[in-house]
């Protein structure tokens, strides 16, 4: 029966394919497929972890029988081993290793949750109650596995390749499209250039991060779809709407061929609008834009030179040290993805900006920040400065990558005067520190994001101390209306044409251009072409965005007149119902 799940927009274009569902689980479960070669070890991998957690379960026996244990113990541990052995189950860890190629970790989970639902239907409720013992069962079992896990395939194979290994019923080459309750960024990076066509969480805002990167990897996507991940079941087909934030769960024929040609028509699109790569950003009245690429990984210059950036306008340092379980890239390992970064942009600018994490960017893949809010807490240049020998690490290794091309730096989430200060210092340090070593590094510009309302109402001050500013959207917008960015229960009040977010961005362009600094808006709300026309009329002149966003920015700005757009864009910024002028 066809069913709709409406959700939050966050990439756009049309996804049609078979569900793969990734199912969370307390224990933190590694997702990715393995080669064909590998699944004899996958098997022995999984066999050896239910041997060890069959044998603490009799040890536990064993111990329990020479203590004065209660007989209802003993009785469940006997549970608890009859469902390690349960072979239902262990057909389908099996089936799902050998013919879709999930590692051991996904096979169980996957299993698990098949095998959950059954137990959901049971009327006994003496039966559904065994449902938790086979859930503990399993963890023990992911608990081994964690311990002797296997190393991912770090790129999977490419979507081609991989899908005629897939026999799903009756459809052997189709998509895949992935939906999970949440999926963290490092998650979300180690599906990039793997084989889904699309993505659907339960959870997230839409500029959570994870989000971010859905959109990097320009594969449709819909987060905050509430329950999806336990509607949609395996191999369920389902149509992605990114552009509308809608999952169609079992389409009906019309209904898939109707999205077909949506489809169709998307791909069309793309076509006319690639012709754009090689033509100058340039305004009707002869303005030139400068378009930037938001970038999360070295590789992904190639993305950014193919649709004609100029430069990188954001480097989100972060994802290099996310989901390391504690192994922070060292100085060498850095230098070695910031040089590569720059040399993949052949001269043109790179700007990396310094660790951001916290927040919904945790170090540690699914390691829950408890702080109370973690977004007002202990989060990007904080962390950073209450890291001072990480920080210094990191400062040298991207002032060794200036040496390569030119190179900005900038540092996230500034707000007090003794911060940018600090960091200053720390900088210069890292340049000392190099000299003394007598290692070569190279001279960089030296930035501030402006994302928080405290930096934006103190401008002076920034300008004062750096070379250049670039407006972090996504935060100052986070910021000043109290939404937490990554919450979908508030994600309707996420509004970037609140009065205020707009004074607070027409200030900062206007003041820049005053003091004659370059200001970049490097936000999600740069890579809205809805957004273009009154961000050029406010004077903004450098937009930075991920790659896939890039042409059809373009397309709006070759069609605008930035000075006639001017009077306009003023009176949108001034109106107390921005969205009324500007979308009426
Ligand atoms: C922003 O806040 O707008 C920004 C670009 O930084 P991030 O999304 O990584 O927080
Ligand atoms: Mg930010």
């Amino acid at each position: 029966m066809t069913f709709s799940i409406h959700g939050i927009t966050v990439s756009r274009g049309i996804a049609i394919g078979r569900a793969v569902p990734v199912v969370s689980s307390r224990v933190d479960v590694a997702h990715y497929f393995i080669e064909p070669g590998q699944t004899q070890a996958e098997f022995t991998r999984l066999r050896a972890a239910r041997d060890a957690v069959a044998g603490e379960l009799q040890r536990l026996q064993q111990d329990m029988s020479k203590e004065d244990s209660p007989p209802e113990l003993a009785a469940l541990l006997d549970v608890h081993l009859m469902l390690l052995n349960d072979e239902t189950m262990a057909a389908g860890i099996r089936q799902c290793i050998s013919e879709r190629l999930y590692n051991a970790e996904w096979a169980l989970t996957t299993q698990l949750e098949i095998i959950s639902r059954q137990f959901d239907e049971m009327q006994d409720p003496y039966l559904r109650e065994r449902k938790a013992d086979m859930e503990q069962v399993a963890e023990r079992v992911l608990r081994h596995l964690k311990g002797a896990a296997a190393q991912p395939v770090a790129t999977p194979p490419p979507r081609a390749a991989r899908q005629q290994d897939l026999p799903l019923d009756g459809a052997p080459d189709a998509p895949l499209v992935l939906v999970a309750h949440d999926l963290s960024p490092a998650d979300m990076l180690q599906f990039k250039k793997s084989v889904f066509a699309g993505f659907v969480t339960d959870v997230g805002g839409k500029t959570s991060h994870t989000a971010i990167v859905a959109r990097s990897m320009d594969i449709p996507a819909v987060v905050g779809a509430r329950s999806a991940s336990q509607l949609v079941r395996q191999d369920d087909w389902v149509i992605v709407d990114g552009d509308a934030g809608v999952v169609i769960v079992d389409p009906s024929p019309i209904i898939l061929a109707e999205y077909g040609f949506k489809q169709r028509q998307a791909e069309l699109e793309r076509g006319r609008l690639a012709r754009l790569k090689n033509t100058p950003a340039v305004t009707l009245d002869g303005q030139r834009i400068e378009l930037l690429a938001n970038i999360e990984q070295p590789a992904d210059t190639a993305a950014a030179l193919a649709v004609g950036a100029v430069g990188v306008g954001l480097f989100r340092s972060e994802f290099l040290f996310m989901g390391r379980e504690g192994q922070l890239p060292d100085e060498d390992e850095q230098y070695l993805a910031y040089r590569a970064a720059v040399e993949g942009m052949h001269g043109m600018t790179t700007t990396i900006r310094t660790i951001d994490i916290g927040a919904d960017k945790p170090l540690d893949d699914r390691r829950a920040d408890t702080h109370l809010n973690p977004a007002l807490g202990l989060r990007a240049i904080r962390w950073s400065l209450s890291e001072p020998a990480m920080f210094l690490t990191q400062l040298r290794a991207i002032l060794r990558a200036a040496a390569h091309g030119q190179v900005h730096l900038l540092i996230p989430m500034l707000t007090h005067g003794r911060e940018i200060r600090q960091t200053l210092e720390l900088i210069d340090k890292a340049r000392a520190q190099l000299d003394a070593r007598g290692q070569v590094h190279g001279p960089v510009k030296i930035g501030a994001m402006i994302e928080v309302p405290a930096a934006a109402l103190s401008l002076r001050l920034f300008l004062r101390y750096f070379d250049f500013l670039s407006v972090g959207t996504n935060d100052l917008i986070q910021y000043t209306l109290a939404i937490d960015r990554a919450d979908e229960s508030v994600a309707h009040l996420y509004d970037q044409l609140h009065p205020a977010v707009l004074r607070l961005l027409a200030n900062t362009i206007a003041e820049g251009a005053r003091q004659g600094k370059p200001i970049s808006v490097c936000g999600e709300m740069a890579g809205d072409p809805g957004m273009t026309r009154l961000l050029l009329g406010l004077g903004l002149r450098s937009f930075s965005m991920h790659p896939s966003q890039i042409l059809a920015v373009k397309q709006e700005i070759l069609r605008a007149d930035a000075a006639k757009l001017a009077p306009w864009a003023h009176a949108v910024a001034e109106s107390d119902e921005p969205a009324e002028l500007l979308l009426g």
